[in-house]
């Protein structure tokens, strides 16, 4: 792979925005600062956030084992994301490869940026198929896009898979990991400095209970993140949400909590979901939802709407006819779901 030709070439000509703040970083505190034209009157919000979030960044790159210049921080992922699509992709011309079902953002994406997404559906295990993806490969597929655990099926991809694409596919492997935290499987970011194509996603949003401060993580090799730092918007993530994530980071046993608590209550609605005779199917979930097969989707869907229970319906996706995707709540949220369901004829 040559990153050089991957990158689009009115990006590789531009420099990263610095402000005159940014080079006299170390000697910040006892300066005078009138450069930024800030109002000078402390509210511990008057003064603009720190662009390159370096005290955010030291924690995570210490909890996760990947080095600082391997980390960006996006506002959500989508935020990340979009990033790599601009870096890379050169609109109306270059494509990007998706395997449905799957997150809806990555052809939102695509049809923001004009770039094709060819579209490789998953098998009917939802499991990749690496061949038929390599055969729709163009010269032009600039990025590939798996999502693990898989959003919606909650599956995570077979490694041996995924190893192949990283080998044979010359572009950049964008891995998901929105839902990470909930699968025993490990992260992919172990791998980032065997695979100089891979980028790794992930997200305070959902096991970090933190979803309104939009906080989005990208991993790749410090030459990918340098192209992205390039291209980000200089104060893409504000003092309170730099503050939020902080304070969630150095309180980590709060969230290992709740993580356990939503297992349980996966396992226990597993159980329970198996015995009603209108779920056709469910499938095994590594996620914090549960995707569900019934005898009509819209029919249960406002049947639940009627009783003031909001779930998605995601039938119209590949493999998914007459699907519902349930997300796990706390345990009195899916005990009134339960006793619902059993009402229901
Ligand atoms: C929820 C979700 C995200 C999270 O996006 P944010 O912008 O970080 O909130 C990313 N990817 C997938 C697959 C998701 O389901």
């Amino acid at each position: 792979m040559d990153l050089n030709k991957l990158v689009r070439k009115n990006i590789q000509q531009m420099k990263p925005y610095s402000s005159a703040r940014d080079e006299y970083k170390d000697l910040q505190t006892d300066m005078v600062f009138l450069d930024a034209n800030e109002n000078p009157f402390d509210s511990s919000l008057n003064r603009y956030p720190d662009p390159q979030q370096t005290a955010l960044k030291a924690i995570i790159s210490k909890q996760k084992e990947v080095a600082s210049d391997q980390i960006l921080l996006g506002n959500g992922s989508d935020e990340v994301l979009d990033l790599i699509f601009r870096a890379f992709c050169e609109p109306n011309q270059d494509s990007i490869l998706t395997l449905p079902p799957t997150y809806g953002m990555y052809e939102v994406l695509a049809n923001l940026n004009a770039i094709e997404n060819i579209q490789v559906p998953l098998n009917s295990d939802f499991q990749i198929e690496v061949d038929s993806i390599l055969e729709h490969i163009k010269p032009t597929t600039k990025l590939l896009f798996i999502c693990s655990p898989n959003n919606p099926s909650g599956n995570t991809v077979d490694r041996t898979a995924v190893e192949r694409l990283l080998k044979d596919f010359k572009g950049l492997v964008v891995i998901d990991e929105a839902y990470i935290d909930f699968t025993e499987e490990s992260s992919w970011i172990q791998w980032l400095n065997v695979y100089p194509n891979l980028i790794v996603t992930q997200t305070l949003s959902k096991a970090y209970g933190l979803a309104g401060i939009r906080l989005g993580i990208c991993y790749a090799s410090k030459e990918i993140i340098a192209v992205l730092n390039k291209i980000k918007p200089p104060y893409n993530i504000n003092t309170l949400t730099q503050e939020a994530a902080l304070k969630a980071l150095h309180n980590k046993e709060v969230v290992s909590d709740q993580i356990a608590s939503i297992i349980n209550e996966r396992n226990r609605l597993n159980k329970a979901l198996e015995t009603y005779p209108f779920i056709k199917k469910l499938y095994p979930s590594e996620a914090n939802f549960i995707l569900i097969k019934v005898d009509d989707a819209n029919k249960r869907y406002d049947e639940l709407i009627k009783n003031g229970i909001v779930v998605r319906n995601r039938s119209s996706q590949s493999h998914c006819e007459n699907c519902l995707r349930i997300t796990v709540g706390t345990p009195s949220e899916n005990t009134q779901l339960l006793t619902l369901l059993k009402t229901l004829k």
